[in-house]
Formats: structure tokens, C-alpha cells, sequence
């Protein structure tokens, strides 16, 4: 499989989410480290390994969203957000 992320896009990612989970927000430690996730699942034919296709996400999270569409799987979280 040639699906390898490199380690510069992985930090990208990092830096522009501020060091968080797309989906929860919650901040990236060494007890909680990032995962890399795809908006479109590897698993479908017009997947990628570009940046755009990428977001950095908590094990937790990435695991909950399986093969879930990204947006429905992200706006998910805005939903809770809101009963704040
Ligand atoms: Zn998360």
C-alpha cells in the first residue's frame, strides 16, 4: 500500500488545528497523541494522501468515526457544542 503520510504534513496538520482534535477540540499531549485521519476514507476509490484529504484527530475519535462520512462525523461534535 502506498498510503504513507509523511511526518512534514503530519505536523502541518498539527499546527493549523493548534494542536487539537478536528472533531473534539481536544488538546494533543503525550497522553494523548495525534492520529492522522482521512475526510474521505482510505478505503474509497477517489481517496488520498493529499493534505487536503487530512486531519489530525485524537485515537479516540479517529476509532468512533470509522468509515463515517467526515462531515456528518464532524458536525456530530458541533451538535454537542451547542448544548453548552
Ligand atoms: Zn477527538
Amino acid at each position: 500500500m502506498g498510503h504513507r503520510i509523511s511526518l512534514a504534513n503530519s505536523f502541518k496538520l498539527l499546527c493549523w488545528q493548534d494542536y487539537t482534535c478536528e472533531y473534539c477540540k481536544t488538546q494533543f499531549d503525550y497522553e494523548n497523541l495525534p492520529t492522522i485521519d482521512h475526510k474521505i476514507p482510505i478505503t474509497a476509490e477517489n481517496s488520498t494522501n493529499h493534505i487536503s484529504n487530512l486531519v489530525a484527530s485524537c485515537s479516540e475519535c479517529n476509532f468512533k468515526k470509522g468509515d463515517q462520512d467526515y462531515e456528518e462525523f464532524k458536525n456530530s461534535f458541533k451538535t454537542n457544542e451547542n448544548k453548552r
